[in-house]
């Protein structure tokens, strides 16, 4: 790989390699863009087979985060980190010691929770640095951010409901949920509480006995993408929108929390729109958790939260309102609002310091 073609191509601001010996700590911080503010993202920690894929995941997730903020209309840019090794490399020590990278950096980044990572890591970061987000209650921090980023998901499935049939009365619509774990029971609860019939589809029994106990629906074994409902909800894992399921799909909306989606992005945005299914863009409708992390900067309040987490429903709206006008798909229709936005701003302001 040529690291530095790939970063110009990208357009990545600065990429940080993070060594500590003692702690068994290698871990890559991305910056992408600080145009909008300090750049900020997951910490992800994770067993990469190759250190390039490492480099290829923080370059990805990091540039997604710049579109995932500006589009949340946070001013915040976009960053990542990856920390390469599995749980047995967790310890109080490393994620001190990634605590000082990320202090080194002085608010240039901004680091919260990813796969692999939880309140208990943040806590350790945050005893070195106070550039980190998501640590427990106890320490000023916001916790858990699934709640929020459930009940975005249920404003952006009342959007959607909105523009296909005219009303985001859940009462009587089928939902189909795939992944019932943190999001997609919180999810359930509030769609539940809605009056809305719910269908699950999990790997997990133990996942899918705890929902059905306390949200009654129906299991879905083998046939999710086939399934007749009003909404498919994916919650669960990246990917499972491609060419193979599209075809299958017997919804007119799928709007869900799981990250990527779509397996190939453009051609798959582009089947689904001919298809004539509306698809809510992922990082607009699961940008609940991060609207709920970012406001620790300002002095946490559930209250403001929760407003500014009911205004994806105002995003998914704008999305599809870009898409129908321009006719083009609701991912490029998100992409676009993202990049005109940071083109606005970076007229005011450029590299964060
Ligand atoms: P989780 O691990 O708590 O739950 C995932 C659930 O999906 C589990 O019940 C698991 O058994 C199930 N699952 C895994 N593979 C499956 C498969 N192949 N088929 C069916 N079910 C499967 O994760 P989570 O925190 O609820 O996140 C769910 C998704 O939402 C992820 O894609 C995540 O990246 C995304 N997301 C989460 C947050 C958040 O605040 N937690 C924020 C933004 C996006």
């Amino acid at each position: 790989m040529n690291l530095f073609d790939k970063v110009q191509s990208l357009g990545h601001e600065q990429i940080v390699f993070c060594n500590n010996k003692k702690t068994g700590l290698k871990a890559i911080i991305g910056i992408h863009s600080t145009i909008l503010g300090p750049a900020i993202g997951g910490i992800r920690l994770f067993p990469y087979s190759c250190e390039i894929s490492a480099v290829n995941d923080v370059l990805r997730l990091s540039k997604a985060m710049t579109y995932k903020s500006a589009l949340a209309g946070l001013n915040l840019g976009g960053g990542n980190a990856v920390i390469i090794g599995d749980y047995s490399i967790k310890s109080e020590a490393l994620f001190r010691s990634f605590g000082r990278y990320i202090e080194s950096l002085n608010g240039r980044f901004i680091g919260g929770e990813d796969m692999n990572t939880n309140v208990e890591d943040m806590n350790n970061i945050n005893l070195e640095t106070e550039w980190v987000l998501g640590s427990s209650t106890t320490m000023g921090g916001s916790g858990d951010p699934s709640p929020m980023t459930a009940l975005g998901v249920f404003y952006g499935i009342q959007a959607c409901l909105e523009v296909v049939f005219g009303s985001p009365n859940l009462r009587g619509r089928t939902i189909a949920i795939q992944g019932v774990g943190s999001v997609g029971f919180k999810l359930a609860r509030l769609l539940h509480q809605s009056g809305a019939k719910l269908l699950y589809h999990d790997i997990s029994s133990r996942n899918l006995k705890r929902v059905m106990e306390s949200f009654p629906g129906r299991v879905i074994e083998e046939s999710y993408f086939t399934t007749e409902c009003d909404v498919i909800a994916p919650c669960a894992i990246g990917g499972v929108i491609n060419q193979r399921t599209i075809p299958k799909i017997n919804a007119p909306i799928i709007a869900g929390a799981a990250n990527n989606q779509l397996e190939e992005e453009a051609i798959d945005a582009q089947l689904i729109k001919e298809k004539g299914i509306l698809y809510a863009t992922d990082y607009a409708i699961n940008a609940g958790g991060l609207i709920s992390v970012s406001e620790e900067l300002n002095g946490y309040s559930q209250e403001k939260t929760r407003e500014d987490v009911a205004n994806i429903f105002n995003s998914i709206k704008l999305i599809v309102n870009l898409a129908e006008r321009e006719k083009i798909n609701t991912v490029s229709a998100a992409n676009k609002i993202a990049e005109q936005r940071i083109a606005a701003i970076s007229t005011l302001s450029g590299f964060y310091l």
